[in-house]
């Protein structure tokens, strides 16, 4: 089972005197850790002990996480995960996978946990835990501007459709009778190939396709206005891993205190709407 990763050994030789320290003024430390929680993996962790949790993500899928010019991660995801951190008590390492291949890292325990606009699903809650959900979605179909024809899901019957593998994207294409279905490792790369008119819809997260097409990076195509599904992102975890806690309360805070709006607003541009606490699935 998967557990937090310690800091590596000088580190914690560091923060060991430092928590010296710390008992010698034990008042003045205790004053100053009451804000922040600290993230625990099972083992006791002393207040002082910074942890790290390797964290998964699937950097093709903007404005949630994808990379900037020089190669570094950026995205409502990233920004929220950190602040996650921040707030309790660990820091974050950023491991980019595949998006099909971060169930299975969580469940080999070679991260401790994923934030990759991944709904809350049924079937995924079987092999993964989640966090508390922290973002509303939903499906939209993409269609070329001048499709006239594709108007709804039920238009979609025998065409060419376009989805990034291991999506509920895929999963809701995958019950159209008669569909040709093209898959791709990433969204963009789906949503490329209904630009190039080789595909007559692309079924993806609504954010996503829809910051592609006003932020410029995808020409000639549409969003049909009907959502398909609502969905919710969740952080996933291993089965039982106890940072699920230290999560949770992260997310709690920075919801209480203002920073996951200041988050909703630098990415979407306007405030964030209410969250329920349970993914109704
Ligand atoms: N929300 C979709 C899913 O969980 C797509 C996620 C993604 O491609 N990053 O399947």
């Amino acid at each position: 089972m998967a557990k937090l990763t310690r800091s590596r050994f000088l580190r914690q030789m560091l923060l060991g005197v430092l928590s010296c320290v710390c008992v010698v003024t034990f008042a003045a430390c205790g004053a100053n850790q009451g804000g922040s929680p600290t993230a625990t993996g099972g083992e006791g962790t002393t207040g002082a002990e910074t942890t790290t949790l390797r964290v998964a993500t699937e950097p093709a899928f903007p404005p949630f996480e994808s990379q900037g010019s020089g190669g570094e991660l950026e995205g409502f995801d990233i920004d929220l995960m950190n602040a996650i951190g921040e707030a309790a008590g660990f820091t974050v390492q950023f491991q980019s996978l595949p998006f099909d291949g971060i169930i299975p890292a969580l469940q080999s325990g070679t991260v401790d946990a994923a934030i990759s606009a991944m709904t809350i699903t049924a079937e995924r809650a079987q092999t993964v835990d989640f966090s508390r959900p922290y973002f509303k979605a939903g499906l939209a179909i993409a269609v070329q501007e001048s499709d006239t024809e594709v108007t709804s899901f039920d238009d979609l019957q025998n065409k060419r459709i376009a989805v990034q593998i291991g999506t509920t994207g895929a999963a809701e294409a995958a019950k159209i009778e008669g569909a040709q279905i093209r898959t791709f490792d990433s969204a963009p790369l789906a949503l490329q190939e209904l630009a190039n008119g080789n595909v007559d819809a692309v079924i993806n997260d609504a954010p996503v396709t829809l910051y592609a097409v006003q932020s410029g990076n995808i020409g000639g195509v549409k969003v049909i206005g009907q959502l398909i599904t609502e969905e919710f992102y969740g952080i996933a975890i291993p089965k039982g891993s106890p940072n699920v806690e230290a999560i949770n309360q992260g997310l709690a805070t920075i919801l209480e205190d203002g920073t996951y709006n200041e988050l909703h607003q630098k990415w979407f541009g306007e405030d964030a709407p209410d969250l329920p606490e349970t993914a109704p699935i």
